[in-house]
């Protein structure tokens, strides 16, 4: 008799980018900043603070939900903090999604949203992204009878942003939840954080992986209605953040003018390698985040894939449907921009 559930035995589960061990690679796969994290979470990272870790961390992530709260103009109440956003997004699942019930999410996006749906047994709804990789207009419509409906803003992992005014229909038009994902958001320029005091059925989700360089860390944050932060709070973990996180979330909150003008180096990275990229023949998607989605010029991407991990460069690659021809490639140091640059030119040509 197998041990475990019929419903796990029977999915793959997500597979996360790789984290390489061993050979030096110029690490590009998995949307991680080049830039050390601020200063002020190296001061916070010591003293006082250390001897805290005796205690039990707070349960309610205070002290960051107030900080968050004042950067965004919003109340505590409204403002859930994870283990990072995955984190939330179980919480989210487990919280709105019953079993037998329908989860809607975008496709092609983050591949974790399929998964989530399996391992609630809940039935899934996916909702195609339109030519551009945008919602389509009648979103509302496609998803409808769903729960809930979850789609990244920008997306991932092409790129694309999704204009606002279709969102706020989606918004004003769905009867379920509506999640979105802004991991990226701070390469965006624009944002739904507006549309969480507006409707009652909005959460939008934040990590301090991408932007504040804190991917070890593992804290996201959820921004929603108190009635529906107030349900999610009955789901999570009590200690599901620890006060290692939360002090130096905190630290790192506080300085978020650190975060914007790294944010500001990389955009421009970005914007340079895609303009090259484009002048050389490559399909270059337009990106509000620190990642390009390329079409190479010449060779399949799999195979040029193959060719950058030799010459030291990883980025990612997706097996998927409509996502097959492209690479992602993370934003990395502008020299090390360069250096991929002149390598992918030679290689594609
Ligand atoms: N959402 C999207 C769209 C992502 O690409 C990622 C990173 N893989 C996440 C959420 C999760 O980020 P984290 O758990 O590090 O906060």
């Amino acid at each position: 008799m197998p041990y475990a559930r019929e419903a796990i035995r029977k999915i793959a589960g997500y597979t996360p980018g790789e984290q390489p061990q061993g050979k030096p690679l110029v690490k590009l796969n998995t949307n991680e900043n080049p830039y050390p994290p601020s200063p002020k979470v190296a001061e916070a990272f010591q003293g006082e603070n250390l001897a805290r870790l005796r205690l039990y961390s707070d349960p309610t992530a205070r002290e960051l939900r107030e900080t968050a709260a004042e950067l965004y103009g919003l109340h505590p109440e409204q403002i859930l903090v994870g283990n990072g956003s995955d984190d939330l997004l179980t919480i989210m699942t487990r919280t709105f999604v019953g079993e037998g019930e329908t989860f809607a999410y975008a496709t092609p996006s983050y591949s974790l949203y399929p998964v989530l749906a399996d391992l609630q047994g809940a039935r899934h709804l996916p909702v195609e992204l339109d030519e551009n990789f945008c919602l389509p207009q009648n979103t509302a419509e496609l998803a409808a009878g769903a729960k809930l409906f979850i789609f990244a803003r920008p997306n991932a992992p092409t790129g694309t942003l999704t204009p606002f005014e279709g969102v706020v229909r989606l918004c004003e038009t769905f009867d379920g939840v509506v999640w979105i994902d802004e991991a990226y958001v701070d390469f965006a320029g624009e944002n739904c954080l507006s549309l969480v005091g507006r409707y009652p059925n909005v959460i939008v989700s934040r990590t301090f992986s991408k932007s504040y360089s804190l991917a070890g860390l593992r804290v996201g944050l959820a921004f929603g209605a108190e009635e529906l932060i107030t349900e999610m709070n009955k789901v999570k973990d009590s200690y599901n953040v620890d006060m290692v996180a939360q002090i130096l979330a905190t630290a790192a909150l506080k300085d978020s003018e650190y975060m914007r003008s790294n944010a500001r180096k990389i955009c421009a990275s970005r914007d340079k390698l895609g303009t090259a990229l484009s002048a050389w023949g490559c399909k270059v998607l337009p990106s509000a985040t620190n990642f390009l989605f390329v079409k190479p010029a010449r060779l399949a991407a799999r195979e040029l894939f193959r060719r950058l991990r030799e010459r030291g460069f990883l980025v990612r690659y997706f097996d998927l449907p409509r996502v097959s021809e492209y690479l992602r490639i993370t934003i990395g140091l502008p020299e090390d921009m360069e250096r991929f640059l002149a390598v992918w030119k030679e290689l594609d040509a």
